[in-house]
């Protein structure tokens, strides 16, 4: 049975930027959500249940197709909020050399990486997400996916990540997606993204 993680800060511990409102109800109720949904999808198949959540997706083929879909929606739910909400602090800090030189390597430099990814997020059509991903070559390029997709499914490994369903920003921000991903921005904690580009 998989649980919702608890975050690292409080519900209003990223104000002005994403507020209390939003993060108590993406959290509490968005996420809890797909995890419900997953673990219900997963009570009939005792095979699966021994899966992680990274095997679950990474395998979601090779199952029925009711539960590939549960897992494709509900699990990359759970992955992408853990991820999402696990890269974002208070108190943000610094990229590490080594995904320093990473990102100057594949995009020329910092600011490019960055525009590349807000125009990415920007023009997401519909529900989705827009992620810095990294191949298994370690090289990192830019990727959108739709609904609850995930970029695991393409050979690419997420590090970082922006949610751009409107329940991710429409109570503060309303229409106004570019001021969303900005505050994103401001939240954003390189310090983790490094950790999970090492892993
Ligand atoms: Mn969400």
């Amino acid at each position: 049975m998989f649980q919702l993680p608890n975050l690292k800060y409080e519900y209003k511990a990223l104000e002005p930027f994403v507020d209390a409102k939003t993060m108590e109800i993406h959290h509490s109720k968005h996420h809890q959500g797909y995890i419900n949904k997953l673990n219900a999808a997963l009570e009939s198949n005792t095979q699966a249940q021994n899966l992680s959540l990274k095997e679950l997706l990474l395998q979601k083929d090779s199952f029925d197709p009711s539960l590939k879909t549960a897992i494709q929606n509900h699990g990359g739910g759970h992955y992408n909020h853990t991820l999402f909400f696990d890269i974002m602090s208070p108190n943000p800090g610094q990229a590490s050399k080594e995904l320093k030189d990473q990102i100057s390597k594949d995009f020329g430099s910092h600011d490019n990486m960055v525009e590349e990814f807000f125009n990415a997020a920007a023009s997401v059509f519909g529900s989705g997400w827009a992620w810095l991903v990294k191949d298994n070559e370690g090289k990192l390029s830019i990727a959108k996916t739709a609904n609850q997709d995930n970029p695991l499914s393409k050979d690419q490994t997420p590090i970082m990540g922006i949610d751009v369903w409107e329940h991710a920003y429409y109570l503060k921000y309303q229409n106004l997606r570019p001021e969303y991903i900005k505050a994103f921005m401001s939240v954003l904690d390189w310090e983790q993204v490094s950790k999970n580009f090492n892993e």
